[in-house]
């Protein structure tokens, strides 16, 4: 997951099914670029019922795993991300909000777009483990993430 640490540290994201059926793919991808962050990676994929396991395996034993997985292996893409940048691990679940849209704040991601846990449109690493772990899951093809620079790094420290 990029250098922790560092403003190479990097997090993956993915909009949920139902986010992709919102229309909600351009919102979210606008606010990590507003924010400063850097896009490396980018796909639509329409996951297996095995990589939504995967992808969710430290939640096997609840009672929502069947339901769950079978709502991100539904057929509908998943819009899978990798950004970069400082602190984007942390910054990006403060973006994305609580995972229950009770507790959400308005202002986050879920907040001003959730109502119910179990259709939260979006997905954040919660650690950079996690985030290793999930971006060589959802990336774990050669040249699928993309080192570039942006024309104004001017103002990063
Ligand atoms: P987060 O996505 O915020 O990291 P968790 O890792 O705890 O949250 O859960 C993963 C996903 O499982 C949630 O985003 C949500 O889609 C689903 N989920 C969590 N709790 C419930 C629940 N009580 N009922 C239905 N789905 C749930
Ligand atoms: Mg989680």
């Amino acid at each position: 997951a990029g250098v922790k640490g560092t403003n190479s540290e990097r997090t993956f994201i993915a909009i949920k099914p139902d986010g992709t059926q919102r229309g909600l793919v351009g919102k979210v991808i606008t606010r990590f670029e507003e924010r400063g962050y850097k896009l490396v990676g980018l796909k639509a994929i329409a996951p297996s019922k095995e990589l939504a396991e995967l992808h969710y395996d430290d939640l096997k034993a609840r009672p929502f795993f069947a339901g769950l997985v079978k709502y991100i292996s539904s057929g509908t893409p998943v819009i899978a991300m990798v950004w970069e940048g400082k602190d984007v691990i942390r910054q990006g679940r403060a973006m994305i909000g609580a995972t229950n849209p009770l507790e959400s704040a308005p202002g986050s991601i879920r907040g001003q777009y959730c109502i119910s846990v179990g259709r939260n449109i979006i997905h954040g690493s919660d650690c950079f483990e996690a985030a290793e772990k999930e971006i060589n899951l959802w990336f774990g093809k050669a040249g699928e993430l993309i080192d570039w620079t942006p024309a104004n790094v001017e103002w990063i420290q």
